[in-house]
């Protein structure tokens, strides 16, 4: 059997809020209670978006909270080369191509109509690159929410901003580090058909994957990373967990310490608890 890999693979857009130290948390918990090994993975593909020092805090604060990676960090701004590679790989193949059109050009929808598949109209410059998907839904049962259906369209492998996309780069470091199973905020489910789909073109091994319920703040709102109305540290990093693990179902014993509370985790994790 293929040993256990689970990842937690933040962006360093800000600093760690209570959505993220769930996903933090249930992934760990998986790996951890499967006998596996967890890793940590930051997502620093996207300059614009940075919030400086995050990356740095959020790896404090994680092993403050009692999670330490497995194995060293993967910082994805080192793993461009990895991502030309798996882009020239499709664009040899003929499945991916690129796009002239700007985001004023789509329908409303937001779901690419295909418009430069065949060529890009004379008089027009290359902007994008995106993969050209097979016009057939995807489907994977994901842990906790069942079957799940999408369409994919010819989403973008790489921005007009000549960054590469975050469907790509996640594929190809998910496939590197040998990631068996993804656990994440259930607000990444829809880009996970797209995922599929790029895996399946570059002949990568699917993971196992289980969507989290998404935290949502006080206004209904999924909570952002700029949330500055959740930051999970600056309580007592215990207190912290222990909201984590009740938010995912669990029930722990209260005013356990943190190395305790960790030891009941482990043994009492279980994932039929979580709300669906
Ligand atoms: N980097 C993404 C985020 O912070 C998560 C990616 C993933 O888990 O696949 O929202």
């Amino acid at each position: 059997m293929t040993p256990v890999v689970g990842r937690f693979a933040p962006s360093p857009s800000g600093d760690l809020h209570f959505g993220s130290l769930v996903s933090a948390v249930g992934s760990y918990l998986e790996a951890k209670t499967a006998g596996g090994s967890w890793l940590i993975r930051i997502e620093d593909i996207d300059p614009p978006r940075e919030v400086s020092g995050s990356a740095r805090r959020i790896i404090a604060d994680l092993e403050t909270l009692g999670m330490k990676a497995d194995g060293p960090i993967l910082y994805q701004s080192t793993r461009l080369a990895a991502y030309q590679r798996a882009l020239d790989m499709l664009l040899g193949k003929g499945l991916a191509y690129s796009c002239a059109c700007t985001r004023k050009d789509l329908p409303a929808s937001g779901i690419y109509p295909g418009t430069c598949r065949n060529g890009i109209e004379k008089g027009k410059q290359a902007r994008s690159v995106r993969f050209l998907a097979a016009d057939l839904p995807e489907t994977f049962t994901d842990r906790l929410k069942g079957v799940v259906k999408g369409e994919v369209d010819d989403f973008i492998i790489r921005r007009a901003d000549g960054l590469f996309a975050y469907q790509l780069a996640v594929v190809v470091d998910d496939h590197l580090q040998g990631i068996t199973q993804v656990v994440r905020g259930g607000d990444i489910l829809d880009s996970t058909v797209r995922q599929i789909a790029l895996q399946k073109a570059l002949e990568f091994t699917t993971p196992q994957y289980m969507h989290l319920p998404v935290v949502l703040g006080a206004d209904g709102k999924k909570l952002s990373k700029r949330d500055s109305a959740h930051p999970v540290m600056g309580q007592d990093p215990a207190h912290a967990v222990s909201h984590a693990l009740r938010f995912l179902g669990q029930n722990p014993p209260d005013n356990l310490a943190l190395d305790m509370l960790w030891a009941w985790a482990i043994k009492h994790w279980n994932p039929e608890l979580i709300p669906r």
